[in-house]
C-alpha cells in the first residue's frame, strides 16, 4: 500500500468548491494585494489564536525576520534558540544583524531545555525564540518568567504549530510575538509561500505592518524604509477557506497519532512522541526514535512508505554555521537526535488502514532487521 508523507490533492479534493471559489472571486475583483480577504483573514487568524493582532506576511521566514526587528532585536545582540529546527529560524536572527546563540533541547520533547537558558544570558542578550517543534508547545511558564526576570523579549517560532495549546492558550501570542508559516504542507498551508505574525503588543503590530508594505502609512507616505513582505490576496482567501477546516483537521492529526501510539507503543526500539500533560499537541509531524532508523526508513520506502527527518543534520554543524566554530558534542541532545528521528506519515486524510500498514512494516521491520 503505497503511504504518502503528505497529501495536499486529497486535501483540495475535500475541499476544492470552497478553494476555486475563493481564487475566482479575487480574480475577478482584480483586488491581487491587500483588500477585504487579508483583512478579514488577519481577524479570523488572530481570534483562531486567541491573540489581538494578525498581520499576514509573505513567509514564515520573513514573519520571524519581522517580529525580531519589531521587538527591537538587531545589530549587535543575542537570541537564544536551539539547533535542532529549520535554518529559517536562524536566518531570521542573522538577517536582523543579532547573532545567534544556541542551547540544547531536552531528550523528551525535543524542544528548547528550559533549565539551560539562564546559563548563557549575557549582556547582550535581547530575546528568547523557543520553537514548538512537530506541534508541541514548549514549557512556556518558565521561559515567559526568566524573560520577565532578565528583561528579555520572547518570540515564538509556531511554524508547526498552527492551534497548539500551552495550559489552555493558544501558541503564538504567549510571548511578546509569534510566527506562523503557511507553507502548503504547514497544518494550514496556503497555495504558495505565506506567513504571519500575531500578537497582543500593539506597538509590535503596528511595526509588523509598516515593515511589511516598505514603511508605508498611506500610499506616498514612508515613515521607515521595510520590504515587500505582504501575503498575497489569492492565499489569503484560500487560507480564509482553510482556517474553518484547522481545528477538526488538528483534531484528525492527533487521531492519528493515538493510532500511531496504540500499534507502536509495544514495539521494543521504537520509541514513540512524549507528550506534555500541560499542551495541546497539533501534530504538524509526527516522529519517533529507533537505533534503526536508516534501516527501517529503507523498509518502509520498499514498501511505498514516505518519510523523512526533520532534521538530519543540526544547525551548529550546518557549512552555514561554520562561523560559530561549534563542533560535534556541543549539543549532545540535538546530535543523538538527528541519528535516530524518523518523521512518520502524518496529514489529516490519513487513513486507518495506511497508519496499519506502516506499523506493521515497522513491527517486522524493527523484530527482523
Ligand atoms: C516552515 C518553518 C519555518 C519557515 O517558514 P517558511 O514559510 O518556509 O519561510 C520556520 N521555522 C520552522 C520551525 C518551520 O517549520
Amino acid at each position: 500500500m503505497k503511504v504518502p508523507f503528505v497529501d495536499l490533492e486529497a486535501q483540495y479534493q475535500s475541499i476544492s468548491a470552497e478553494i476555486d471559489n475563493a481564487i475566482r472571486e479575487v480574480v475577478l475583483s482584480t483586488r491581487f494585494v491587500g483588500g477585504k480577504w487579508l483583512s478579514e483573514f488577519e481577524e479570523q487568524f488572530a481570534e483562531f489564536c486567541d491573540a489581538k493582532y494578525a498581520i499576514g506576511v509573505s513567509s514564515g521566514t520573513d514573519a520571524l525576520r519581522l517580529a525580531l526587528v519589531a521587538a527591537g532585536v538587531g545589530e549587535g545582540h543575542e537570541v537564544i534558540t536551539v539547533p535542532n529546527t529549520f535554518i529559517a529560524t536562524t536566518e531570521a536572527v542573522t538577517s536582523t544583524g543579532a547573532s545567534v546563540r544556541f542551547v540544547d533541547v531536552d531528550p523528551k520533547t525535543h524542544n528548547i531545555d528550559v533549565a539551560q537558558i539562564e546559563g548563557v544570558i549575557n549582556e547582550n542578550t535581547r530575546a528568547i525564540l523557543p520553537i514548538h517543534l512537530y506541534g508541541q508547545p514548549c514549557d512556556m511558564d518558565p521561559i515567559i518568567e526568566i524573560a520577565r526576570k532578565r528583561d528579555l523579549v520572547v518570540i515564538e517560532d509556531a511554524c508547526q504549530a498552527h492551534g497548539a495549546e500551552y495550559k489552555g492558550r493558544r501558541v503564538g501570542a504567549i510571548g511578546n510575538a509569534g510566527c506562523f508559516s503557511f507553507f502548503p504542507a504547514k497544518n494550514l498551508g496556503a497555495y504558495g509561500d505565506g506567513g504571519c505574525v500575531v500578537t497582543n503588543n500593539e506597538a509590535v503590530a503596528e511595526k509588523v505592518r509598516l515593515l511589511r508594505d516598505h514603511g508605508r502609512v498611506d500610499k506616498y507616505t514612508h515613515r521607515i524604509e521595510g520590504s515587500n513582505s505582504r501575503l498575497d490576496t489569492i492565499q489569503a482567501a484560500i487560507l480564509l477557506a482553510k482556517l474553518k477546516h484547522l481545528d477538526a483537521w488538528n483534531a484528525k492529526r492527533r487521531a492519528h497519532a493515538e493510532l500511531y501510539g496504540e500499534r507502536l507503543a509495544s514495539v521494543e526500539g521504537i520509541v514513540i512522541p512524549e507528550i506534555l500533560d500541560t499542551v495541546v499537541h497539533v501534530f504538524h509531524l509526527y516522529v519517533i526514535r529507533t537505533q534503526r532508523r536508516d534501516a527501517l526508513m529503507e523498509a518502509l520506502k520498499e514498501a511505498g512508505v514516505s518519510t523523512g527527518i526533520h532534521y538530519p543534520v543540526p544547525l551548529h554543524l550546518q557549512p552555514a554555521y561554520d562561523r560559530l566554530g561549534l563542533k560535534e558534542g556541543s549539543f549532545p541532545v540535538t546530535e543523538e537526535c538527528a541519528k535516530r528521528i524518523l518523521s512518520l506519515p502524518m496529514f489529516p486524510e490519513l487513513r486507518e488502514q495506511q497508519i496499519d500498514s506502516c506499523c506493521e512494516i515497522i513491527r517486522k521491520g524493527v523484530c527482523g532487521i
